[in-house]
């Protein structure tokens, strides 16, 4: 099913500068957590009660007033999805699953990379709690109904084992994607981390295959750096764009 005039907001968290995703639906309030890995207790008071420094970049309300002038008493968290399973994205995952008890989204392939979290969180001098285990399976191609909103999930590895793109379909404007680290404005992930499967060919694959056949006006929301369009990428990009004549004409008119 389609959300009309989503409700998404990024909080930019921890020293890597990640980008945690939140997407709330107004006409239920049910609300998902998209790679919650730090910073949890900020996302959580501004879910909440709207207190804190709130998100980086928002398309809903600022202040509960407003929210429930737009229809929604009270924000109703649903479930929690990763990307992927680097800590930076993964680390406050329990604390999420201790504050709301829902279920935790992520691909199978990633389970081993999770249970380093902890590890190569504190190689970085981040302190996170024990590994959280996702109690749910993200598979490919495969819709997700996390109460009243869907989203489409493709499995696209290469950053790491287990990497997943979700697409959230909008009836009154773009659709948006949410790529973790899959792909970057002017770049793609790293295939160099250790313990995670990373793979250039593989990872330009699936960009390739699962991505590009997207509408070029989605949105992408990637796990670091600025947002972008899947048009933007395919024709730009430097590492996976192709800026043949024909991919111009094709693209360039949504650019
Ligand atoms: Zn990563
Ligand atoms: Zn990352």
């Amino acid at each position: 099913m389609e959300l009309k005039s989503p409700w998404i907001e990024s909080f930019i968290v921890g020293s890597l500068q990640m980008r945690c995703s939140v997407i709330t639906d107004f006409k239920t309030g049910d609300t998902i957590i998209i790679d919650g890995g730090e910073e949890s207790d900020r996302i959580i008071s501004w879910i909440e009660n709207f207190e804190g420094t709130g998100p980086d970049w928002s398309t809903g309300p600022k202040s509960l007033d407003d929210m429930q002038k737009r229809g929604v008493t009270k924000r109703n968290v649903v479930a929690l999805v990763n990307t992927h399973a680097h800590y930076d994205h993964s680390g406050h995952i329990p604390y999420f699953i201790e504050k709301y008890g829902v279920d935790w989204y992520l691909h199978k392939d990633d389970f081993f990379l999770q249970t380093l979290a902890k590890k190569s969180a504190l190689s970085r001098g981040i302190i996170v709690p024990e590994p959280a285990v996702a109690d749910k399976l993200l598979e490919d191609e495969k819709v997700y109904n996390f109460g009243s909103i869907s989203l489409k999930n493709f499995h696209t590895p290469g950053h790491t084992l287990g990497g997943c793109s979700l697409l959230l379909s909008v009836s009154d404007g773009p659709d948006h994607i949410f790529v973790g680290d899959t792909l970057f404005a002017g770049s793609v992930g790293r295939t160099d981390l250790p313990n995670t499967g990373g793979d250039f060919t593989v990872l330009s694959n699936s960009i390739k295959t699962k991505l590009w056949p997207l509408e070029p006006d989605t949105v992408v929301h990637p796990g670091h750096g600025p947002m972008t369009t899947i048009g933007v990428e395919k024709l730009t990009n430097p590492f996976v764009g192709d800026s043949s004549e024909e991919n111009h004409r094709f693209i360039g008119k949504y650019l």
